[in-house]
């Protein structure tokens, strides 16, 4: 149920017609769907497929090769309102614009002419292959390996964890080239259909179970050079450059999806009855409600700030860190109130809320866990003494 309306401040009345259209979205495709197809773990490639017909797997793009031409601002706003909606859905976005980052941003303008209007328009879908069974936060420890040949790359190892992993159209792929460590990784966009390409089955999962999670194998795999993203060496900095991008993504999943438990359990309280009053007029629930506003605001703010930065070129890491594990720190943390405020009927089915705790777990998890955002935030504070 979508209660609420946020008073968002955007830039143009373009922006604030999106907002409109996915609210439009949420309301009339999203939220009736959610509940069944999360039951039985089924993804909803239609609705991917009417989110590119409006759009809204583009936002963040130029224009000129089928992008919305959109500052994160307004991208981000548009997801956390999909998240409100259906998780999988502002997921499944938010990782399709990860995957189409390395080319849009370290890109020769022949590869972005090429390859970026059919990622951008809105029919395929992208995954993002970075982590590995041993290597996850250690994603530098990767054993995927290309080894050229020519003309061409040859690919082989497996890649763990893959959102999209079965039913992906392509996909950007970190693989070592060099040496161990960091700097021997190179990027590649490798078509799905790429002979040697095969997905695992898909992980049972906690949550989110209509977004395919699986492994991906690469045997062989035989990609024309003109496939390799940026220089052979740069692979990790383009990993950690779409990751921070990816962060806000996540933060703004995070912040619908809390919004979405707040607006369910503030309309349950206004109508429980209990010692003969609704419950929200006891104290102990209402400040539970008040909390969770205040905390859902905050962390709106903060991957706002961090958007704001990114727009106007300034240098955005240690803030989509912060906005990363702030937002789904409060998400975990308001879900799980919200499933209180039902009571009991908090923890079946009846409701979302059980599925929405599911959900905010694993967004402490992915896409760099909280230990791994401290981290990133800890490193800005070292000071900076002089050399000598
Ligand atoms: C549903 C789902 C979808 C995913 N989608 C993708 C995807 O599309 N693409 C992709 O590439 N990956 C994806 N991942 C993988 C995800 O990014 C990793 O799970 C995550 O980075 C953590 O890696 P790990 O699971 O190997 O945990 P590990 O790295 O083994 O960590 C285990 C624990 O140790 C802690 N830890 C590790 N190192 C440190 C340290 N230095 N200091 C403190 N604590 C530490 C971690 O925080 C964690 O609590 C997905 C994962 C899930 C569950």
């Amino acid at each position: 149920m979508v209660n609420s309306v946020i008073d968002r401040e955007l830039p143009t009345t373009e922006s604030a017609d999106l907002i409109e259209l996915t609210r439009d979205l949420v309301a009339r495709e999203l939220l009736p769907g959610a509940d069944k197809s999360e039951a039985v773990g089924t993804f909803p490639r239609e609705v991917f497929a009417q989110l590119g017909e409006l759009g809204l797997l583009s936002l963040p793009y130029p224009e000129e090769f089928g992008g919305g031409g959109q500052p994160a601002v307004v991208y981000l706003q548009v997801l956390e309102e999909l998240a409100r909606g259906w998780a999988t859905i502002a997921l499944g976005a938010s990782v399709h614009v990860l995957s189409c980052s390395g080319v849009a941003e370290f890109g020769t303008a022949e590869q972005r002419e090429r390859f970026l209007p059919e990622m951008l328009g809105g029919a395929t879908l992208g995954a993002y292959c970075l982590s590995e069974s041993h290597a996850g936060s250690d994603a530098g420890a990767m054993r995927t390996r290309a080894v050229r040949e020519g003309d061409e790359y040859v690919i082989t190892g497996e890649k763990a964890w893959i959102t999209h992993g079965p039913v992906a159209d392509f996909l950007l792929v970190a693989a070592r080239t060099g040496g161990e460590g960091s700097r021997g990784i190179s990027t590649f966009l490798v078509p799905a259909t790429a002979a040697g390409v095969s997905a695992g089955v898909p992980e049972r999962k906690m949550g989110f179970r209509a977004s395919p999670t699986s492994g991906v194998r690469f045997d062989e795999v035989r990609v024309d050079i003109e496939r390799r993203i940026g220089a052979e060496g740069q692979g990790f900095r383009i990993a950690m450059a779409a990751l921070d991008s990816g962060r806000l993504g996540i933060s703004a999943c995070a912040v619908g999806l809390a919004q979405a438990a707040l607006d369910v359990a503030a309309d349950y309280a206004g109508s429980r009855t209990a010692f003969g009053r609704s419950i929200d007029e006891f104290q102990g629930v209402s400040f539970l409600l008040a909390d969770a506003a205040a905390a859902i605001a905050a962390a709106r703010q903060l991957y706002l700030y961090a958007a704001r930065r990114k727009d106007a070129g300034k240098p955005f890491s240690t803030e989509a860190a912060m906005a990363k594990l702030t937002a789904t720190d409060m998400a975990m943390a308001v879900t799980t109130d919200m499933v209180q405020v039902l009571g009991g009927a908090g923890y079946v089915e009846d409701h979302p809320l059980e599925r929405y705790m599911r959900e905010a777990k694993v967004l402490q998890i992915v896409e760099g866990t909280n230990q791994i955002q401290r981290m990133v935030i800890a490193r800005s504070l070292k000071p900076q003494r002089p050399a000598g």
